[in-house]
């Protein structure tokens, strides 16, 4: 019979998964198909109910539910846990099994490239959801030091306290200034939503040099304001794409077991942009 997944918010119609995971199955001439199903805030629970009654395979979450989720799952890993939200389902008979791709799609960028954030002193703009999962990531990997900056402060201090309950030396920052302390840092991450639409660059970046590695996890555009000063000034720098693709990768794994197929995968992603 063919297996059904489907990635499930609001909105979703610009999102890019389907086209991942259909290229994936294409590719490995797996029987499954793959869906966008919008599922408003306050219907999440009829929503599951419709996914369990077509006897869906295993489903990818995204805003506004990677919260609101968790009370539907009956099984919970570590990861998921930890952050407190999930964004992998697989449904076993109608037993719901949560899953975090988040933390791990981070930090496979920075592995691929020989990197590694142990001991980094770490600037990180954003205290979403998003941003709640690379503090995960980098108390796993031992960073040194972490300095949050964000728009709204009480966000900021809020994360800060996440990071020090994971044993992460962290402290918040002024979100205007953060920019003109960049030399400091040997990661500089985006985790806010600016450069979605455009927008200038989050920080100045006159200080930032050739010894930081910077991290837009913005993916559309693919090259946003931050990633292409950061590269004109001799920065190392990692595409918000990356870890997309990296995530729907380890779902993809989790759901089958398998390796995924990189290459049809990527192709379809940058096809997409
Ligand atoms: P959230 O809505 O949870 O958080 C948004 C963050 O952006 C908050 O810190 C918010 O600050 C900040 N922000 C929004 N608008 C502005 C603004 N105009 N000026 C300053 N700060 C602003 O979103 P997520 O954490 O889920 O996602 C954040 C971004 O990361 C999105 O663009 C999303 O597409 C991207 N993303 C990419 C992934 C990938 O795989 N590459 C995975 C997940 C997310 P405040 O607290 O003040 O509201």
């Amino acid at each position: 019979m063919t297996k059904t997944f489907a990635v499930i918010g609001d909105p979703i119609d610009h999102s890019l998964s389907p086209n991942i995971h259909n290229s994936a199955f294409k590719e490995l001439q797996i029987d499954a198909t793959y869906i966008a199903y919008r599922i408003p805030k306050d219907e999440l629970s009829a929503g599951i109910e419709a996914l369990k009654k077509i006897k869906i395979t295993g489903f990818n979450v995204t805003i506004p539910h990677k919260i609101g989720m968790m009370e539907f799952l009956n099984v919970i890993d570590d990861d998921c846990k930890l952050i407190g939200a999930t964004n992998t389902v697989t449904n076993d008979d109608g037993n719901l099994t949560g899953h975090n791709t988040d933390m791990d799609g981070f930090l496979d960028p920075i592995k691929k490239r020989d990197l590694s954030c142990k001991g980094a002193n770490v600037l990180l703009l954003g205290a979403g959801g998003a941003a709640r999962a690379i503090v995960a990531a980098l108390a796993k990997e031992k960073a040194n030091k972490l300095v949050v900056a964000n728009r709204t402060k009480e966000n900021a201090v809020q994360l800060v306290q996440f990071a020090n309950s994971l044993k992460l030396d962290a402290t918040n920052t002024d979100f205007g200034s953060a920019g003109d302390t960049a030399s400091q840092f040997s990661f500089i991450i985006n985790a806010t939503s600016i450069g979605l639409k455009g927008e200038p660059c989050p920080i100045s970046t006159q200080n930032i040099n050739k010894d930081s590695v910077v991290y837009d996890i913005v993916y559309m555009p693919m090259k946003t304001q931050l990633l292409t000063q950061a590269k004109s000034r001799g920065a190392t720098i990692i595409y918000g794409y990356e870890m997309l693709l990296a995530q729907a990768m380890r779902s993809f794994e989790i759901w089958f077991g398998k390796k995924a197929p990189f290459d049809a995968m990527k192709k379809t992603l940058l096809g997409g942009f």
